[in-house]
């Protein structure tokens, strides 16, 4: 891959890479946008009125209970997306003017929509890279990629919850690198969660990637390799 330091400078150098990894929710669905906010706009969408504030402990209630839902381990994505959209219904206290079926709608359809725009570009690195999903989802990561119409374009997929392995264990990079046969240093991480996918990738001596929105404040401690706003991006960097 061809990349530009973090800061977009001019500086431009050609690396090796055979392998490209990504994480799944908020980075290959949503461009770094968290879950929680756009659960958020769904639930307002729906006619919910709580702010972002008040609605934010909330959702990760749900996120803690959607883990125990009976089942959900099999889930794919629009059944883990109407799963969580229920608890979020049961837990906010103007539920009777909430639609909760519109809610799950829109979270669902905005989350296709960018894979939509996605897909092409992960299919023209897959002509040249080999592409891997490292991840954890709420239902089964690759019933949720099948879902999404991408399961295919990756040469592996590595579900933390069907190894046991909580990110950020390095393990799943491990897991994930010794499955493609490619060593650290010639594979990305991609993802939008600078703890879970950026620092583990960047120990093990993997170049990363961290998508997120341009207002976004970096917490410290990490610098990543390549910062980009927008997943599709990432292609232009590609060769
Ligand atoms: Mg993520």
């Amino acid at each position: 891959m061809r990349v530009n330091d973090v800061s977009g400078g001019e500086r431009e150098s050609r690396l090796l890479s055979s392998a490209v990894f990504f994480d799944f929710g908020g980075t290959i669905d949503a461009d770094g946008v968290p879950a929680a906010i756009r659960f958020h706009r769904a639930y307002r969408a729906a006619g919910g009125s709580l702010p972002q504030g008040t609605f934010a402990p909330l959702y990760r209630v749900s996120e803690r209970r959607l883990a125990e839902v009976p089942g959900i381990r099999a889930a794919g994505f629009r059944e883990a997306v109407s799963a969580q959209a229920a608890l979020i219904h049961e837990g906010v206290p103007d539920a009777a003017r909430v639609d909760r079926a519109t809610m799950a709608a829109r979270f669902h359809d905005e989350a296709t929509a960018v894979v939509a725009r996605i897909r092409p570009v992960l299919e023209r690195l897959a002509a040249t890279l080999r592409l891997a999903v490292v991840a954890a989802a709420p239902g089964s990561l690759r019933s949720c990629l099948a879902d999404l119409g991408i399961l295919e374009v990756f040469a592996a997929v590595i579900d933390a919850a069907e190894l046991g392995f909580e990110r950020p264990d390095v393990r799943l990079l491990a897991t994930a690198l010794a499955a493609l046969g490619v060593t650290a240093d010639a594979a990305w991480m991609v993802g939008d969660d600078l703890d879970a996918d950026i620092r583990p990738a960047a120990s093990l001596g993997m170049k990363t990637c961290w998508i997120a929105p341009p207002d976004r404040e970096p917490p410290g401690g990490v610098v990543p390799t390549l910062r980009l706003g927008r997943l599709a991006d990432l292609e232009r960097f590609g060769g």
